[in-house]
């Protein structure tokens, strides 16, 4: 189901997660060269990212 990203926040790893429409989270990771988000790394990139849409797999499998 396509949530749209309402936030973004930091776990204890420093790994960035976007908060989504849903409630539910998911992470963004900046992890070169696996995966390439240089945008999180900035205010900037992170607020051009709010209300885009993000495939939520959480929504799909009901998990709450
Ligand atoms: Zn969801």
């Amino acid at each position: 189901m396509q949530q749209a990203i309402i936030g973004f926040d930091l776990d204890d790893e420093n790994h960035w997660f976007a908060i989504l429409a849903c409630g539910h989270t998911q992470h963004v990771r900046h992890n070169p060269p696996w995966q390439n988000r240089s945008w999180v790394m900035t205010e900037q990139g992170r607020l051009e990212k709010l209300g885009i849409l993000l495939e939520c797999k959480k929504c799909e499998q009901r998990i709450d």
